[in-house]
């Protein structure tokens, strides 16, 4: 099981009732670890904790901007910085998004990172309960070799 892991969530509006939901189903889970999310998605996630464990909540999540604003971007920077162990990023596949730019910059840092990165809660219910957390698993790091035809 993932404990001691710093995971960042972020859900763009039209997917935040889906990580809303994921959230519920993993709270047992999350609440082992140290969540990173947008500004908005984190209020939701910090409310539907606070629901489910009740009056001896201590919050376990930290809330960047809204990601319009940079949060993206912010936790972009942190997995640049080796400080996410896993994200959850459920985008809006349907919507036009004015931070489009700071979206890509995510997905890439952690491709590039090899950070592994949920786009869906299918992926996110994997990769959450993967075995290899707390194994001796080392990921090895990708390479960039030039092809040669
Ligand atoms: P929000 O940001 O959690 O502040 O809504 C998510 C996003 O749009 O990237």
């Amino acid at each position: 099981m993932i404990t001691h892991k710093t995971i960042a969530l972020i859900a763009h509006d039209a997917r935040k009732s889906d990580m809303i939901q994921w959230v519920i189903f993993n709270a047992e889970t999350l609440l082992k670890n140290k969540l990173v999310c947008t500004g908005t998605t984190g209020g939701l996630i910090e409310k539907a904790l606070a629901e489910i464990v009740g009056a001896d909540f201590e919050s376990n999540v930290t809330k960047m901007l809204s990601g319009p604003m940079g949060g993206d971007a912010q936790i972009a920077a942190m997995v640049v910085e080796e400080k996410i162990d896993l994200c959850v990023f459920l985008i809006d596949d349907l919507t036009a998004n004015p931070h489009e730019a700071d979206i890509q910059m995510l997905l890439r840092q952690c491709r590039l990172h090899n950070i592994p990165v949920a786009i869906n809660r299918h992926s996110a219910d994997l990769m959450i309960t993967s075995s290899l957390w707390g194994t001796k698993y080392a990921p090895t790091d990708p390479t960039y070799k030039k092809f040669k035809r």
